[in-house]
């Protein structure tokens, strides 16, 4: 046994030895950065679609800004401005995609025009919540095919925050069954609005400046936004009071980092990966801090005199679903990359329901 012992000891004491050789000897070979100009200084613009200060989305996209400025020493710099002090908000991405700009934060489905696949990126009605869209994103392919959509406009993406399940809206009458919804005057965008009109409704498109005062002075008759958090802070329980769940149309929207390919391929490495997993940083804080502010709005919401906190009837929420998928097939049958994104994202839904199911959704039905 001692001999045992001091065999051990004279073998620590060489492995030490060695280590201090190393570490005191000559720098350590790293190919990875061998070449990288550590003095070298970047200066890049970021554009966002959201209005200036506007809480969590715009926060969040300068908070991702400061840390990589902090990580990398100051090496990259990203100058932050929101939608409209340099590209109006839906220029974002024209202006990273042409090199006007180094940097995006928006959501996909704004290029819906120019890149209707690009939706499934964002959020579609009754898609996946965020666990859902983080899992097929980073680990399930997603973001791979995402980048495909984008290589032909020279951008490559990265998720960057996720709003959670939005809520429904707010009514100015309680909707009871779909006859509720017929010839109903609602801002609604997006998948969700085409849906909506062909479940009989009126969707209306109006900018978020304009909401408040379309609602209280009853030019619409519904609207949705975003979540008790934003909807509180804009005012609407004061111009409606019937407030619907769930946002069906939008269950878990993917907030987006967009960067030009060009200045993306001009980074050395180190910056890359600090850029790449600030990303993945902000991904997550954005999403706990949308959650966390909106239990707490709902909270303060459910205590107002007069607001209603209603769910949608099961017979309208089947309705439109059944709509929903009938829109999305519709327009997968005039587009083939629209259809190849479905194809793969409703494979990975459909799985990620049944896993789901017996985990998530089941422990969360227990009473
Ligand atoms: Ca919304």
């Amino acid at each position: 046994m001692k001999v045992k012992h001091m065999l051990r000891y004279i073998l620590t004491l060489i492995s030490l030895s060695i280590l201090i050789a190393c570490d005191s000897g000559a720098q350590q070979e790293n190919p990875a950065t061998d070449n990288i100009d550590t003095a070298k200084q970047y200066r890049w613009k970021m554009v966002t679609t959201w209005p200036p200060g506007f809480p969590v989305l715009q926060e969040g996209a300068e908070r991702f800004a400061d840390n990589i400025k902090a990580m990398s020493n100051g090496r990259l710099d990203i100058k932050v401005y929101a939608g409209g002090e340099l590209i109006p908000p839906l220029q974002t991405f024209d202006a990273v995609s042409q090199g006007t700009v180094e940097m995006g934060h928006g959501s996909a489905y704004y290029w819906a025009g120019k890149v209707p696949e690009a939706q499934f990126f964002s959020t579609v009605p009754f898609g996946m919540t965020a666990r859902g869209m983080n899992a097929w994103l980073y680990d399930g392919g997603g973001l791979d095919l995402w980048r495909d959509v984008y290589k032909p406009f020279h951008v490559t993406p990265f998720p960057l925050g996720n709003t959670g399940v939005q809520m429904g809206g707010w009514f100015n009458k309680e909707i009871n069954s779909l006859d509720d919804i017929k010839g109903l005057k609602m801002r609604i965008p997006g998948i969700g609005g085409k849906v909506f009109a062909k479940a009989g409704g009126n969707p209306v498109l109006l900018a978020g400046s304009e909401v408040y005062t379309a609602l209280e002075r009853n030019t619409i008759d519904a609207t949705e936004w975003i979540g008790p958090y934003h909807d509180q802070r804009l005012g609407l329980y004061r111009a409606a009071n019937h407030y619907y769940y769930p946002g069906w149309h939008e269950p878990g929207t993917v907030l987006e980092l967009t960067v030009n390919q060009r200045a993306w391929d001009s980074l050395p490495a180190d910056l890359q990966a600090i850029v790449a997993n600030a990303a993945q940083a902000e991904n997550l804080r954005m999403l706990s801090e949308m959650e966390q502010k909106n239990l707490s709005a709902l909270a303060e919401l459910q205590q107002r005199e007069g607001i209603q906190i209603l769910p949608f009837p099961k017979e309208v929420l089947a309705k439109l679903k059944t709509l929903t998928d009938e829109t999305l097939q519709e327009e997968a049958d005039k587009n083939p990359k629209f259809k190849a994104i479905y194809e793969a994202y409703q494979a990975f839904r459909v799985q990620n329901e049944a896993w789901s199911d017996i985990s998530e959704n089941a422990y969360l039905a227990i009473d």
